[in-house]
């Protein structure tokens, strides 16, 4: 039987074991969490993900292994590529995207705008930064941040000492113009080892407090489509990346301005299991052990709903036409993600009408 090997063990790890079971496929993860939630689809190895020995003992022969968190060290992968594995996405992406600095130079090398930026390693630099990139802007660091974490917005110039003092310990950090958005969009593309891309519907997601709230398959713009497919194509191809991967958008008008991309699958794509005609899941473990890929069409208008901090009842959601619960199954904790509903209709008019029936039965914002 096919073997894949997964690093984490999140919900992510999860739904790709769902998804490898029903190709027949078996799956293990590695995580330095004994709570981790995929071991309820797969055994589960505890261990950190920079501890060689058991990394390479939990390895031997899997057919594949991939990664669900792009916090994995790039040194990991390496010392498994080194060791003869064969490991999808490989260490280019993962890199690329683990330093806010290194992605955007690459973006602007393949010719997909970012945001006006300027390294920043000391407080010299960071004034200098804010002259060159103006006010607002965003003060990120360069690795490590999620969810909006490790990142501050600069309106004024007397909020530059207070807020270097509060990131400069996370090491080297990047100054952002702020990009005055019409709407946060993303756009998911799987590309085989043969060199195919497929991609999903273009989707509008809502953020607060950093977090993703909700996503919505878009459909009606088939120029920013056209130029989210492109862009991300491009992206996927120069990185020689087999797997999935998610590129995340900023609309401005008739453009589009890169924000960030994932080497993963990705939360605004939770959709795709029942709203898309293969899955990104599906289509990920498909990519990384050289399968055949599905076919990635949407099946009628379709959202999802995360849930944050707790799960609301499932009997009520139950309720609403069109509406998956997909539990997590973790502790109840303030802004961690506990589960996502999918809500499918027919049509737009429909899917807003449950949503908002959804929206009747969800718990308080937990903030
Ligand atoms: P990130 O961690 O970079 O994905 O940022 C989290 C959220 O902060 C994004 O989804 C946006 O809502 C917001 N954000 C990040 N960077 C910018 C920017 N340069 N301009 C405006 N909003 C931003």
């Amino acid at each position: 039987m096919t073997t894949l090997a997964i690093l984490g063990g999140g919900q992510l790890g999860w739904m790709l074991g769902l998804s490898a079971r029903a190709l027949d496929v078996e799956v293990r993860f590695l995580d330095p969490s004994p709570e981790a939630t995929a071991a309820r689809v797969g055994p589960l190895t505890v261990a950190s993900l920079d501890d060689l020995g058991p990394i390479l003992a939990f390895a031997a022969d899997a057919d594949a292994l991939t990664y669900e968190w792009e916090g994995v060290p790039a040194a990991t992968v390496r010392a498994l590529l080194d060791a003869g594995c064969t490991v999808r996405p490989g260490v280019d992406p993962l890199e690329t995207s683990q330093d806010r600095l290194v992605e955007k130079t690459r973006l602007v090398a393949l010719g997909i705008p970012v945001a006006p930026h300027a390294a920043v390693d000391d407080l010299p630099s960071l004034r200098r930064a804010v002259g060159e990139v103006g006010l607002p802007a965003i003060l990120k660091t360069r690795r490590g941040g999620y969810d909006g974490k490790g990142q501050i917005v600069l309106r004024t110039e007397a909020e530059i000492d207070a807020a270097f003092a509060e990131l400069a310990a996370a090491g080297p950090l990047v100054l952002e113009g702020f990009v005055a958005f019409d709407r946060e969009v993303s756009v998911i593309a799987v590309r085989g080892a043969d060199g195919e891309v497929r991609t999903w519907p273009l989707v509008t997601n809502e953020h607060r407090g950093g977090i993703l709230r909700r996503s919505r398959v878009v459909g009606d713009d088939p120029r920013l489509e056209e130029l989210a497919v492109e862009h991300v194509t491009r992206l996927v191809t120069d990185l020689d990346h087999v797997g999935v991967l998610t590129l995340e958008l900023f609309v401005v008008g008739d453009r589009l301005v890169a924000n960030e991309f994932a080497p993963r699958v990705h939360n605004s794509g939770h959709w795709t299991i029942e709203g898309a005609a293969t899955s990104q899941f599906t289509n990920h473990v498909c990519a990384v052990l050289d399968l055949p890929l599905g076919p990635t069409e949407r099946l009628g208008a379709v959202a999802m709903v995360n849930c944050i901090g707790r799960l609301p009842d499932p009997d009520a959601v139950a309720t609403v036409e069109g509406a998956t619960l997909h539990d997590y199954a973790k502790a109840p904790r303030r802004s961690r993600k506990v589960g996502h509903i999918t809500v499918t209709a027919p049509d737009p008019a429909t899917l807003d009408a449950r949503l908002a029936a959804l929206d009747a039965v969800l718990p308080g914002d937990d903030g």
